[in-house]
């Protein structure tokens, strides 16, 4: 049996609903679960290297504050919270490039549960997963996160930001090749890099796709919704490639669909 969870990375209060609901009604009506990357209080002002805006801030030049909490879009979390098959990941807090990178626990603490209290006042469950934005997490980080999470998705794991009492199980892991392990009560889970994005050739996207999850017993497949509405216009064959994913996934025998939640709470053993 083949795990697949799906990561959808960036949502937050600028969101477009439409955006979501094109992407993942396919999902959703097949009843897998959207593991959706939220940003608790994204800031406003955040940009790429280039110094443009960040591709998940829609509407900002109509903005005035620096950050925007998730609760501040109702219509956002209302639909959200109708369609139970979006589960909620904390997305580190307001999306700034080295928010988790630095050795300051106490504001890595502060962060961290602000964010939360944030998604819970908005009405959502308590995120027992977190993403760290640009997976930049620091030592410790590490730990303040793990204190609060049952799952830490990303990119990969290097021996440098790990906790150093981490060390052996990371060498283990390392000599057994696993892409996942677990500290304590914490799953650590690494992912095959976005294979869904434009950044990729699209005649190949699929079979990149496929070929992840047959390699494996367990694959994080992330995305970005706002990567499939550049400049606000749909890029059909993208978003064409994703539903085939979801079709990819409708074959029980073979692929299970689940979500970090799940992970947590030890429902599924892969
Ligand atoms: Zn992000």
């Amino acid at each position: 049996m083949h795990h697949v969870i799906l990561r959808d990375d960036d949502t937050n209060a600028l969101t477009p609903t439409e955006c979501l609901e094109r992407l993942y009604r396919p999902f959703l009506d097949r009843g897998f679960p959207v593991n959706l990357a939220v940003i608790p209080n994204v800031g406003t002002n955040v940009s790429r290297d280039d110094g443009s805006p960040e591709g998940y801030l829609l509407d900002w030049k109509s903005v005035a504050a620096k950050s925007l909490p998730i609760g501040g879009n109702q219509q956002l979390v209302g639909y959200l919270r109708e369609n139970r098959g979006y589960r909620i990941a904390q997305h580190g807090y307001q999306h700034t490039r080295d928010e988790f990178d630095s050795a300051d626990g106490e504001n890595i603490a502060r962060r961290l549960d602000h964010g939360t209290t944030l998604l819970v006042e908005a009405g959502f469950d308590r995120p027992r997963s977190f993403i760290a934005p640009y997976d930049k997490i620091s030592r410790r980080s590490y730990v303040e996160i793990s204190r609060r999470f049952g799952v830490i998705s990303t990119g990969w794991f290097e021996s440098r930001r790990l906790p150093f009492a981490w060390w052996p199980g990371y060498i283990l892991k390392r000599l057994s090749r696993k892409p996942h392990w677990r500290v304590g009560s914490t799953l650590l889970l690494s992912h095959p890099g976005c294979l869904l994005s434009y950044r990729r050739p699209y005649e190949t996207m699929f079979d990149r796709v496929q070929l992840a999850i047959r390699s494996q017993p367990l694959t994080v497949l992330v995305t970005h919704w706002w990567e499939y509405f550049r400049e606000n216009r749909p890029d059909e064959r993208f978003i064409g490639i994703l539903h085939e994913v979801a079709k990819l996934l409708d074959k029980p025998s073979e692929i299970k669909v689940t979500s970090f939640d799940a992970l947590a709470a030890r429902e599924v053993e892969f």
